[in-house]
């Protein structure tokens, strides 16, 4: 038999450790949060950059454009020029610039092309970047919605644990309470039997004197055995 004032120790510890396991519980809640929510921010950032980098495409598209244009303006106009110089050799030197013209237009097309070819790659990549999105975003909403109710749930397991917490403290006397909280502030449990002259707790050799005490009767006035190296109060069970 288990001495009474042992009992209301380890119900005492009973409360305490479902306490303290809602406690853990509650404290991860928030990390799993930050986890779906930097998911969901992730996926946003990816289609914001496939965003910003298709605009300044079609921005770099509309100044080769211009470009494009100002050089062929200039080509219409040295062709007019042509009509009217008469010196031959003058004459040849404007055909010169049409030529090294129409060599820019070129090479401004060749580069227009590249930025064309990079549009459709960005539009493919928003398109994937909005696509992904999409598909997760209920799956993350429903993950939300799921701890935060989770969360909700576990809090209010945790009043009603620390009020039977607070309940089973008024049964033991503030002796024991005094040695019992010292302990539970370090070791978890508190509260060990003794097996095999072993104490519960860290497994270590308890002394003859200790184990004699535990297996006594035990004044309620009288400290609670002790483990020797562990602190861990300690009683015989069998
Ligand atoms: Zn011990």
């Amino acid at each position: 038999m288990v001495p009474p004032a042992i009992q209301t120790l380890l119900i005492l510890q009973d409360r305490d450790q479902k306490r303290l396991g809602l406690e853990a519980q509650l404290k991860q809640v928030p990390q799993d949060l930050a986890r779906v929510e930097q998911k969901i921010a992730g996926e946003k950032a990816a289609i914001d950059t496939a965003r910003t980098e298709l605009r300044g495409l079609e921005s770099k598209k509309k100044l080769l454009e211009a470009d494009i244009g100002s050089v062929e303006t200039k080509v219409g106009q040295y062709k007019t020029q042509q009509l009217s110089i008469r010196k031959n050799d003058e004459y040849q030197a404007m055909g010169q610039q049409i030529i090294t013209a129409q060599g820019q237009i070129a090479e401004l097309e060749g580069q227009e092309l590249e930025v064309m070819y990079a549009i459709d790659e960005a539009k493919k990549k928003f398109a994937a970047a909005e696509a992904e999105l999409k598909a997760n975003i209920s799956g993350h909403e429903e993950r939300l919605k799921v701890l935060r109710e989770r969360e909700a749930n576990l809090k209010a397991e945790h009043q009603t644990a620390q009020a039977d917490v607070a309940s089973a403290r008024t049964g033991v006397d503030s002796l024991r309470l005094r040695v019992y909280d010292r302990v539970a502030a370090r070791n978890m449990p508190v509260v060990v039997p003794i097996r095999g002259a072993k104490c519960g707790g860290c497994h270590l050799k308890v002394s003859s004197e200790v184990e004699s005490a535990a297996r006594g009767k035990g004044e309620p006035t009288a400290a609670p055995p002790t483990c020797d190296q562990c602190g861990r109060i300690v009683y015989w069970d069998y």
